[in-house]
């Protein structure tokens, strides 16, 4: 009979095989050679335990690791990396979350849309490593502005939302006005201090709404309060949508317009005040639109400038305008100096071809440089990046006038006045009031042609409407003016009409 033994460790040689690491067979005290295999064979066991412990171990540290790289990723994919806001896709969960609870009876939430205005041109005039820290700085005053329980997203670009779950209408407007407030201080770039300010639209969310709906609509809100100019907040009302469409179709149809020859130019003498002399014109666009007639610019420029055809509208109006002034010259004996006036919007200035554009219109209408003036508002002197100083600097060198319009209406800082790479001053109209009536306005415009004239520029006026206005700046000693008492913008035969004239013929003689 065999030693009963071997059975036992036949047993649990199969057992430690079969993965069953913690068995172990008992030697007997019998201390021989079976026992002496048996020990080793427990020896190997206690090995082969040890061995597979640790490697379990390190399984599972690898797999915790795992785990956590997992959640990280998961983190990243709902999180913006340059403000460690919410993004995108977390603000859609989390609004599909309160719409789901608002659809079982909860309240429904909250979202404003903030956008940043004229971001773009911190990111020109500073950099974009400023434009970032601008972004986490406006981050950050966002998040203060809200609750714990409130999400803050970055959508991209410059625009922001919120979302709040549970809110009413006067704590949304709350939120609103708390972010208009955290950013009215500016934000703390390096040394300097950036001023950023942000529209803001509201809608309060309504059940069985979807989340883009949501997103929409607050969008649409946001681009109302951008319209009524920067830091506001706007609530949403349905009649937007309907205005957000017509500015669509607007678009669609201004694209069309000056690729099928629907835009005009009409033209405003502007007259030299001691002769009576036109001593040039202001080309003005409107846009004769087949079913809605004549449209006139305030309602399509800033238009064309926020869907990017500003600079192939401009390029249309500066070439059109030199050939007609080549076309009155021919006409009749023109003063050397008569010259045209030409609008341009700061989105041209930002061609870096605008310059070449300009000489090569010049050359071909065969019109001197002298004989054109540029027409340009404060903002891109005063706020002007790069590219608005290169192409400033070129138009000088070229030999354009260079003229600001609307003076009076935007920074009119009398230290940049000075400075500035201008010829003339256009004294908007608002400034002009009625000085012959009044004796307090008298000294007003006194004052501003004695500034003028220290800065070395020559003062125009516009929005003359009476006889009197007129009179009043000539004995002030005011250069030039324009309104619609001495003519209304005139379509060109109207204005070759005017020309074959001499000053002492036209009504205005003075
Ligand atoms: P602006 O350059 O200040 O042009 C003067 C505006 O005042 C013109 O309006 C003109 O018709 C109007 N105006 C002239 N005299 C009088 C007056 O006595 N009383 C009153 N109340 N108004 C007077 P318009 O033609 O509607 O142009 C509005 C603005 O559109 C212009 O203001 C200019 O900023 C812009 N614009 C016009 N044409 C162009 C263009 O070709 N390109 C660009 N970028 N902007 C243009
Ligand atoms: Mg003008
Ligand atoms: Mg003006």
């Amino acid at each position: 009979m065999s030693d009963p033994r071997l059975g036992e460790l036949l047993d649990g040689i199969i057992r430690l095989a079969a993965g069953d690491l913690r068995c172990r067979v008992k030697p007997s005290a019998a201390r021989d050679e079976i026992d002496a295999v048996i020990t080793g064979i427990n020896l190997l066991a206690d090995d082969l335990q040890l061995v597979y412990e640790e490697l379990e171990a390190r399984v599972e540290s690898r797999t915790a690791l795992l785990r956590e790289a997992h959640r990280e990723m998961e983190r990243m994919a709902m999180t913006d990396a340059l403000t460690s806001l919410a993004n995108r896709a977390a603000l859609l969960a989390a609004i599909d979350r309160e719409l789901a609870a608002a659809a079982a009876g909860g309240p429904p939430p909250a979202l404003l849309m903030v956008d940043l205005d004229s971001f773009k041109g911190i990111n020109d005039s500073h950099g974009h490593g400023a434009g970032d820290q601008v972004l986490t700085g406006v981050a950050e005053r966002l998040r203060e502005s809200a609750r714990e329980t409130d999400v803050v997203a970055r959508l991209g670009g410059d625009e922001f939302a919120i979302l709040i779950p549970g809110a009413s209408l006067a704590g949304a407007m709350n939120v609103g006005e708390r972010i208009l407030n955290a950013l009215n201080g500016g934000l703390k770039v390096g040394h300097r201090n950036i001023v950023c300010r942000a529209s803001i639209g509201l809608r309060m969310a309504e059940r069985g709404q979807s989340a883009q709906e949501l997103l929409q609509e607050a969008d649409v809100a946001m681009y109302a309060a951008k319209a009524e100019g920067s830091a506001k907040v706007k609530v949403f009302e349905p009649f937007m949508l309907h205005a957000q469409q017509l500015r669509n179709m607007l678009a669609v149809e201004l694209r069309r317009a000056i690729s099928e020859d629907q835009l005009v130019l009409h033209y405003q003498p502007i007259i030299e005040l001691a002769t009576g002399r036109i001593e040039g014109v202001e080309a003005l666009v409107r846009w004769q639109h087949p079913d809605r007639g004549l449209i006139m610019p305030d309602e399509f420029i800033a238009v064309a400038e926020e869907i990017g055809v500003v600079a192939e509208l401009g390029r249309w109006v500066i070439g059109t305008a030199l050939a007609q002034l080549r076309g009155w010259k021919d006409a009749l004996e023109l003063d050397e100096r008569f010259s045209v006036r030409i609008n341009i919007s700061p989105f041209q200035l930002q061609s870096i071809e605008f310059v070449d554009d300009i000489w090569k219109a010049l050359r071909s209408a065969e019109i001197k440089p002298a004989n054109l003036i540029l027409e340009l508002t404060e903002s891109v002197f005063v706020g002007g990046t790069e590219l608005d100083r290169y192409s400033i600097l070129g138009l000088r060198q070229l030999g354009v006038g260079l003229e600001i319009d609307d003076f009076g209406t935007g920074y009119s800082s009398i230290s940049y006045l000075r400075r500035l790479p201008v010829d003339k001053v256009k004294i908007d109209r608002s400034l002009l009031g009625e000085p012959a009536q009044d004796p307090q306005q008298r000294a007003f415009l006194t004052a501003i042609l004695q500034l003028v004239r220290a800065c070395r520029l020559e003062a125009v006026f516009e929005g003359i409407e009476n006889r009197s206005q007129a009179e009043e700046l000539r004995r002030l000693g005011a250069e030039s003016a324009q309104g619609y008492y001495f003519s209304r913008p005139l379509p060109a035969e109207g204005i070759l009409d005017l020309l074959g004239r001499s000053p002492a013929d036209q009504h205005w003689s003075l």
